[in-house]
């Protein structure tokens, strides 16, 4: 808790209309120096009910209070913990009759309606004048009889209190509490319910357009200042007249200003575009060894000149020289697209990105929050990693630029960058799957997170329903209105899979800021996979894999080692299947491919002896001399050759229990419609793209039994239904390249920036 000792000053502060009132650019200035001047000591004092506060204590741009004096004075409490400072709330408690007991008074006084607002030791109405006038005596007799005050305010506002507590009542015996000098003390608001603080010998001041009864009843008043501007500029107007922050006044304590860069796109990614080594002592590049499509297309907004910067990690390695900050990415290619390198040492990578990202984030992002553990040390660390990425944008970014965040890695970035450079175009797409409120909830740092998204002026997820995830998520972390709803169909499934969804939130509003959602599939590149193709090595592979399986159809698997990949279950339903159904057996072969995790990650060790042992299991169960039921490879295939597999398989079974979207799918389906094949995909209908993809056959892989009823049925298909289900496929998927998916991304965030004015401060003023 801050003592006396450490502050300079205590500014005490009404919220409506005087802390959060005002411009934007006074708001934000006077923030800014309370951020940047942690001697001085900030209370809110509110007629709100403190449920009502806490949405802005998630809000990143808004400096937090060490008290909260709420409920006009009935209940105050820490700013950190919100636990009451009982030697003050104690006394009123004591005398506070209870909600219950008012209400049952007053229940045969017709024409009261009881306000529908969150409240503490205090109850209120809603009353027209003629109701008062019948039954004022009687309110007064039931108040008196009960120690509260009855207040009636603006022909509308019945309030019942505890006698003689009030804003200056409860903000004084505070003070007092904590042994704060009177000198020390300024008292902003704007309405009469705030006289009650100027009435204590504080200093205090007026806002600009504060209520005339107010102005009347403090005229005159030495201590008062009346200020000229409204709301937080008024605020700043009584900081200098009072002369707090020293002769030179709040000038000489503004922070240093961030100075934009020259970049209109800035593309914040945890990797560079290229992958760097060391060799011999000095930095080299090439590059990266598991291309995933994306970069490519990122860096392709940077062609024919367009200028731009790439902001990604870097690891600073002692053993060089020196940290170069700006680098080239490709002279050639995109002759103004420069690397901004944010320096990390190897021991903040490990945490930020390979432990905490996978230990926190991965499993509770994907439903498996038991898996999860969390660590308050590597939140820390996330933190500052996340900050070091928002100052280096906000050094790159040109005036009311674009910044193009990436994925749960960079979750806090909006936060930090939006307090640098209000002025940005903030735009995030969330690359994994986003679960529901019940789910997302367990995450400690849960509003923190929420905050720093609802910074963003755009964001966007794979499918309508991760969107409406984030959606319900943030209604529980702050006020907002909706907006714009939009139908998910044509593009997406509604009812048919477990993750589809028939309407999305597309645009909440926050007090003066626009928020716009929306839902973009990642795309393929579809010259990887026809250049594979095309390729006389991955030719060969295909006939010899043909050559291999002459009367036996291949079903395919490829998935990375994880638990979310629903590998045992598969293998559990393919063991169910060859049960069922003996005539199979020498017929069909099961072929997966699974990626191994790093060494370092153990979480996979246990799921990956799991999984060995059922291979084992099967393959001794039902294998015959020439036929191997189950072909299981833990390795990674390069991806041309993983396209060989694609062409050939006659089955691709993707099952897993959980997924952002998956990749590997779309891939089939390209492969197979560029070859005028007839394979069948039997996707998890949990998958994201099992919302965007037309014709495959879902399945539900929590349930083997029925997954192996549906790869059943998927190998007896006949070959028309096959082909047209491919076709159908292969037309989305080719129409609804990575290409596509770039563009309509920033299409979408360019539509937003026009909504909302460059600049704007997201959540001050919560209605
Ligand atoms: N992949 C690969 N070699 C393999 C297995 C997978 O190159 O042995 C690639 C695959 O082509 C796909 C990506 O890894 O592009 C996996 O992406 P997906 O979205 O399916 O799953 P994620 O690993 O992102 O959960």
């Amino acid at each position: 808790m801050k003592t006396n000792q450490e502050e300079i000053m205590w500014l005490s502060v009404d919220l409506d209309g005087t802390f959060l009132g005002g411009t934007l650019e006074d708001r934000q200035q006077l923030y800014q120096l309370i951020s940047a001047h942690p001697d001085i000591g900030l209370i809110f004092v509110t007629g709100r009910g403190l449920e009502s506060v806490i949405p802005l204590l998630s809000d990143p741009t808004i400096p937090q209070p060490s008290f909260i004096i709420c409920d006009v004075g009935c209940t105050v409490v820490d700013g950190k913990s919100l636990q009451p400072v009982i030697e003050v709330q104690g006394g009123i408690d004591e005398i506070w009759p209870g909600e219950y007991a008012i209400q049952e008074a007053v229940e045969n006084i017709p024409g009261l309606v009881r306000q529908d607002v969150p409240q503490e030791r205090r109850c209120s109405y809603f009353a027209a004048p003629d109701v008062i006038e019948e039954c004022i005596a009687e309110l007064k007799k039931i108040g008196e009889s009960l120690g509260c005050d009855v207040l009636y305010s603006a022909n509308w506002y019945l309030d019942f209190l505890p006698s003689d507590v009030n804003k200056g009542s409860t903000l004084s015996a505070l003070l007092k509490h904590l042994n704060i000098a009177k000198e020390d003390v300024m008292v902003a608001g704007d309405t009469l319910n705030d006289l009650a603080m100027f009435e204590h010998d504080f200093k205090g001041v007026c806002v600009g357009e504060s209520e005339a009864a107010l102005l009347q009843a403090t005229e005159g008043k030495a201590r008062v200042y009346h200020a000229q501007a409204p709301g937080a500029g008024g605020i700043i107007e009584a900081i200098s007249y009072f002369g707090f922050l020293g002769e030179e006044g709040i000038d000489a304590e503004a922070r240093d200003e961030v100075k934009p860069g020259t970049s209109d796109l800035v593309i914040v990614y945890h990797r560079l575009p290229f992958e760097e080594y060391i060799e011999n002592g000095a930095l080299k590049r090439r590059n990266h060894r598991s291309p995933n499509g994306i970069i490519p297309t990122l860096a392709s907004f940077f062609k024919d000149g367009k200028k731009g910067a790439w902001v990604a990690w870097s690891i600073k390695d002692e053993s060089l020289n020196k940290f170069e900050t700006h680098v080239d990415v490709d002279k050639e290619e995109y002759p103004n697209l420069v690397a901004a390198r944010v320096a990390l040492t190897k021991n903040e990578v490990d945490i930020f990105y390979k432990r905490f990202s996978k230990e926190a984030f991965w499993p509770t992002l994907h439903t498996f929050w038991e898996r999860a553990t969390y660590n308050d040390d590597h939140w820390q660390v996330f933190c500052k990693v996340n900050r070091k990425f928002a100052e280096q944008t906000a050094a790159e970014a040109s005036e009311g630029a674009t910044v193009w965040l990436h994925d749960y890695n960079l979750w806090m970035v909006p936060a930090y960058l939006r307090e640098l450079r209000p002025d940005l175009n903030i735009a995030f797409f969330h690359h994994t799957y986003f679960p529901s409120a019940d789910v997302f909830n367990v995450l400690p740092w849960r509003k923190e997170i929420i905050g720093s998204l609802l910074q963003c002026d755009y964001i966007g997820f794979h499918i309508p329903r991760q969107s409406e995830n984030f959606i319900d998520v943030a209604k529980g972390v702050m006020p907002f209105d909706v907006v714009e709803r939009t139908g998910c169909a044509p593009r997406f499934l509604t009812y048919g899979c477990a993750v589809g969804l028939d309407e999305m939130t597309t645009e909440i509003r926050m007090a003066d800021r626009t928020i716009r959602l929306g839902a973009h599939p990642v795309g393929l590149d579809l010259n990887r996979v026809q250049s594979a193709l095309e390729n006389p090595l991955i030719q060969e592979r295909m006939t010899e894999l043909r050559n291999e399986l002459q009367n036996v159809k291949m079903m395919l698997s490829v998935e990375r080692l994880d638990y979310t990949k629903g590998i045992l279950a598969k293998l559990e339903a393919y063991e169910k299947l060859l049960e069922a159904h003996p005539e199979l057996h020498g017929k069909v072969t099961l072929v997966t491919i699974c990626v191994p995790a790093a060494k370092e990650m153990t979480v996979y060790d246990e799921l990956q002896s799991e999984i060995e042992q059922a291979v084992g299991r099967i393959n001794g169960r039902y294998a015959q001399v020439g036929w191997t039921p189950l072909q299981f490879f833990f390795r990674a295939v390069p991806f041309e050759q993983l396209v060989a597999y694609y062409a050939i398989a006659d089955l691709m079974w993707i099952s897993p229990l959980r997924d952002g979207l998956n990749l590997v799918a779309k891939e089939y389906i390209a492969t197979q419609g560029m070859t005028d094949g007839a394979g069948v995909l039997v996707l998890s209908e949990f998958a994201g793209a099992a919302a965007e993809i037309k014709g495959a056959v879902l399945c539900n892989p929590h349930d083997p039994a029925e997954m192996s009823d549906t790869c059943y049925f998927a190998l007896c298909m006949h070959r028309k239904d096959a082909k047209a289900r491919i076709n159908e496929a292969y037309e989305g998927v080719s129409y609804y390249d990575l290409a596509y998916w770039g563009d309509d991304f920033l299409k979408a965030v360019s539509k937003t920036a026009d909504k909302n004015a460059k600049g704007q401060l997201s959540l001050a003023k919560i209605a």
